[in-house]
C-alpha cells in the first residue's frame, strides 16, 4: 500500500474504536489525530441512521478544526429484536455498556441458536472543512452468545460470535480487524483518502 502522509482528525473519543482505528491505519501513513474537544461536547447524535450520525460527527469536527475529519457510527443489529439496538447501541437502555449488553442477553433468553443471528455494522464518514463528504460501510455477520465470554475488545464484543463458539472479546486484535465491520469499512475508505489527499 502506498504511504500517505496526512493528518485526519478522528471524531471519536471511544477508546475501543480509537484503538482499532490506530491499528487499522498504521500501515497507511495516515496520522490520526484526536480533536482537543470531545466530539460528544460539540455534536448530538440526533440522526436516525448510522450514516446521518457519522456525517453529523465528521462534519462538526471538520468545521471546528479546519481539517479533514473521520467519524464512525456503528452498532449491533439483532434479528430477533427487529434490528435493535442498531443505531442506538451505545444508549439502548442506558449509557452503560454492560447494562445494554445484559439487556440484549435478557431479551434473548429462550431464543434458539438459529434465531440468535445478528450483524455489526459500521458506517464511516470522511468530511472536509468545506462540506465534502464520503462514506464507507462494513458489516460482519454472527450470532449472539447466551453468556458473555472473553476479556478483550469493547462494547458488545463479549456476546458476539462469528464462529458460534468464541466471542470477538476472545479474539486477537489482528484477527478481529481482518473480518470486522470496522475493518471492512476502513478498507473501503482508504482508497478514497488516498485519492482526495493526492489532489
Ligand atoms: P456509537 O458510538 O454511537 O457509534 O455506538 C457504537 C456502539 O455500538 C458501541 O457502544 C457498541 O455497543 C456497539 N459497537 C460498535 N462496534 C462495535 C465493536 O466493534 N465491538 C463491540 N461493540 C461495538
Amino acid at each position: 500500500m502506498d504511504k500517505i502522509k496526512t493528518v485526519i482528525v478522528l471524531a471519536t473519543h471511544n477508546l475501543g474504536k480509537l484503538e482499532e482505528f490506530r491499528r487499522l491505519f498504521a500501515p497507511t501513513g495516515v496520522h490520526l489525530r484526536l480533536d482537543d474537544v470531545s466530539t460528544e461536547e460539540i455534536v448530538e447524535e440526533t440522526g436516525t441512521t448510522y450514516r446521518e450520525n457519522a456525517e453529523l460527527k465528521a462534519q462538526a469536527v471538520a468545521t471546528r478544526t479546519g481539517h479533514w475529519a473521520l467519524a464512525d457510527d456503528s452498532g449491533l443489529e439483532v434479528d430477533w429484536l427487529g434490528g435493535s439496538p442498531g443505531v442506538k447501541s451505545a444508549r439502548f437502555v442506558s449509557d452503560d455498556n454492560w447494562e445494554n449488553t445484559r439487556e440484549i442477553l435478557l431479551r434473548l433468553i429462550g431464543t434458539p441458536w438459529s434465531q440468535r443471528t445478528a450483524i455489526m455494522r459500521a458506517v464511516l464518514c470522511l468530511a472536509s472543512p468545506h462540506g465534502l463528504v464520503f462514506f464507507s460501510e462494513g458489516v460482519v455477520e454472527g450470532h449472539i452468545l447466551t453468556w458473555p465470554k472473553g476479556q478483550g475488545g469493547f462494547g458488545v464484543d463479549p456476546i458476539f460470535s462469528i464462529d458460534g463458539e468464541t466471542s470477538f472479546a476472545e479474539w486477537s486484535q489482528e484477527l478481529k480487524d481482518n473480518v470486522s465491520h470496522r475493518g471492512m469499512a476502513v478498507q473501503g475508505i482508504i482508497p478514497i483518502i488516498q485519492q482526495v489527499m493526492a489532489l
